[in-house]
This record gives structure tokens, C-alpha cells and sequence, in this order.
């Protein structure tokens, strides 16, 4: 009998899935016998073309001062992302990533008989929070790849606590139309508090960001969530962050640990956001990346979903047997299953040479 059989866990963790992240570079070397300086990781939407220098910088001072604890409330980080968006420093949280600020809104608004509606093909992680609080997640289906805001308002009860829109999404890339996305803002009802997970939104060009920062100014009751993780490049540290109302940033930092954030975090982020060079350079990156998978893509014959993001959606067919036969020959990605997706693979936008590698090794397979 094992030792653990008296113990008494809570009701239903049993149906508890644990998220499958994309598969770590020394891992797979191991498991393959393949260097890890041999191997290219295009899995996480990472960006390949590692920190900001200035980050950097920042870490190395920071370093020296590692033996104290962070400063909980993050005050210059803070103030500095604060003026950055024009907003006041009470309208931020930061998290262990954003992934600890969904946690944060299931604390708040999630419990058994409650629901929070979502696409079916859009972060799983929403699903994953909303089952740890043993509430529902409700799946919109998607049109075209895209979140179909009126499905997703279809599915909105008097349970319904939040909705998630992923914009741009992740794993589709694709993004909703600015006044489409007011309207439904407008029409939800007043006890749904909509998330807008905006990972991706730094490496939309100005002219493309949507205005959401703006409707948070105006107290409309609403969160924006941001990362460090994608176009910072700091996936490593973890860090996000979620602007909303003052008095909604006080109801989810009642669940915050102290430290949760750390001092090396904070350090980075403060130079990141004054590299505007280094964004410029990753918008470049990845504008060019996805125009080289798109056209290689054309070449080979496969469909692939339009997408502004670092990342793209690809129909290979048999996306984990892709999966798999990819990762033997060096190059990581991801299978599209969990997503409903099982005759795609999401690639990430690299290096040229590591777009470059990765269709080549496709090519090799099909
Ligand atoms: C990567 C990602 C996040 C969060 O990442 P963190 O590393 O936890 O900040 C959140 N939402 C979406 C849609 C993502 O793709």
C-alpha cells in the first residue's frame, strides 16, 4: 500500500491536468543524445535573439545584491512602467509571470458553480486555472482562427465571472478588429470582468495596438494583461504584469506572496522598457521570420494561419507525429492537440538560421 493512501486530498484533484510546456532544450538533448548547443528551440514563443544588452547590464549589477529580498512592491518598476503608459502606479500588479495574475483572478472571482468563458483555441491556461478553482470553463468555438466575440457572448450566464480574449492569441496568432472588440467590451454584462491577455502586444506596430490601455484610463472595468516573457525577452525571470482599476488591483493582491516577484526581475525590466532599440529590432526580427515561414511554407504546400505574433500556426498533418520526428532531428516545436489542433504545429519565430533550420528539417520530412 503506498504510504501516501491515508492522506486526503481535496475533492477532484484527481481530474487536475498538469499544462505541457514546451519541452526544455537540455532535456531533449538528453533524451536524444543531441548537444544542447545543437539543438534549436522554437517551442515557448520565446525571443531567440536573447535580452536586451542593457537588461543584461542591469542583471549583472543587480547580481552583487542578490543576498537581500526584493522590494515587495516593486517602487521603481513601478513608477518606471507606470509613466511608460501613462498610467498611475496603483493601476499595476506584477506577477511571477502573467501566468501567476490568471491565477490571481481565479482567487478572486472562481469557485464551484461559477464559469468563465474562453475560445476553444486559446491559451490553455485559462482552462487550467479555471479547473484548480473547480469552476467551468466555458469554449467558444473560433471563425477562421479567430476569436468569435459573438460566440463568446453566447456563452455568457448569470455564473459567468470572466472572459478571456487573448489578443493577439496564442496559439493562433490571429488578432480582433479594435471596435469590434469596444463593442462586445460594451454589451458584456456588468458582473463579467473581461481579461485582455495582451502578451503579444508590444510587437504589433503602434498603428495595430488596440486602445485598451486607453479604456482602462477611463476606469471601464477591465484588465490588461502584459509579459516581460515574449518580446523582452526575459521568459527566464518571470515577470508579467496586469493594469486595471485601482481598487481591482487591490482585490488580487490580497493573494500576492510578498516576494513574488524577484529582484532580478525587476532590475531587468527597468532597462528593458528603455530599449526601444531592442523591440525595434525584435518587431524587425520577427516581421521578416514570418514572412520566410509563410513563403517557405507556400513552397512545400502548406496552409499556415496569418499571424501577429512571434509564432505560427502550420498544417503539417499528424502534428505530434511532426512533433516528434522534428525533435529527433534537432528542432523543437509545438503539437497542436491539447489545442484541438491535431494536424498542426505551432513554430516559433527564431533566428534566420533557426527558421532556416527548422524548414529545412520539415522539408526533409515531408
Ligand atoms: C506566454 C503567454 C503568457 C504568459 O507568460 P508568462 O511567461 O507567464 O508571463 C500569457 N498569455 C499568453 C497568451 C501567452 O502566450
Amino acid at each position: 500500500m503506498s504510504v501516501l493512501a491515508q492522506l486526503k486530498p481535496r475533492k477532484g484533484i484527481d481530474d487536475l491536468v498538469v499544462y505541457e510546456p514546451g519541452r526544455p532544450l537540455e532535456e531533449v538533448a538528453r533524451e536524444h543524445g543531441i548537444a544542447p548547443g545543437d539543438l534549436v528551440k522554437l517551442a515557448s514563443n520565446e525571443n531567440n535573439l536573447g535580452p536586451s544588452p542593457k537588461a543584461v547590464e542591469a542583471m549583472k549589477e543587480a547580481a552583487t545584491r542578490m543576498h537581500l529580498y526584493p522590494d515587495g512592491g516593486a517602487f521603481y518598476l513601478r513608477n518606471a512602467l507606470a509613466k511608460k503608459l501613462g498610467a498611475s502606479p496603483d493601476m499595476l500588479i506584477f506577477g511571477n509571470g502573467s501566468n501567476e495574475l490568471i491565477e490571481f483572478l481565479g482567487h478572486v472571482f472562481l469557485e464551484p458553480g461559477l464559469n468563465l468563458v474562453m475560445s476553444q483555441s486559446a491559451f490553455i491556461i485559462y482552462k487550467l486555472v479555471a479547473e484548480t478553482f473547480g469552476a467551468e470553463a466555458r469554449m467558444a468555438p473560433m471563425r477562421d482562427f479567430t476569436h468569435d466575440l459573438e460566440a463568446m457572448a453566447d456563452l455568457i450566464d448569470e455564473n459567468t465571472r470572466l472572459v478571456f480574449v487573448a489578443n493577439p492569441n496564442n496559439p493562433t496568432g490571429t488578432r480582433v478588429n479594435n471596435d469590434a472588440l469596444k463593442s462586445f467590451l460594451d454589451a458584456l454584462p456588468s458582473h463579467v470582468l473581461p481579461v485582455l491577455d495582451e502578451a503579444y502586444v508590444e510587437l504589433l506596430a503602434p498603428e495595430d495596438q488596440p486602445d485598451s490601455l486607453n479604456w482602462v484610463k477611463e476606469s471601464q472595468p477591465l484588465i490588461l494583461l502584459r509579459t516581460f516573457s515574449k518580446t523582452y525577452g526575459l521568459a527566464g525571470l518571470r515577470l508579467g504584469y496586469g493594469v486595471a482599476h485601482p481598487d481591482l488591483i487591490h482585490l488580487l493582491g490580497k493573494f500576492r506572496q510578498p516576494f513574488n516577484v524577484n529582484a532580478m526581475a525587476q532590475a531587468a525590466a527597468m532597462a528593458a522598457i528603455e530599449d526601444e532599440d531592442y523591440v525595434q529590432q525584435t518587431r524587425t526580427c520577427i516581421r521578416e521570420g514570418l514572412a520566410f515561414f509563410e513563403r517557405s511554407c507556400t513552397e512545400l504546400g502548406l496552409e499556415t494561419v496569418p499571424s501577429c505574433a512571434n509564432f505560427i500556426l502550420i498544417q503539417t498533418g499528424e502534428g505530434r507525429r511532426r512533433f516528434q520526428e522534428m525533435q529527433a532531428r534537432g528542432v523543437i516545436a509545438r503539437p497542436m492537440d491539447g489545442y484541438g489542433l491535431p494536424d498542426w504545429l505551432r513554430v516559433s519565430v527564431g533566428t534566420a538560421t533557426e527558421n532556416q533550420r527548422a524548414m529545412d528539417v520539415l522539408r526533409e520530412l515531408l
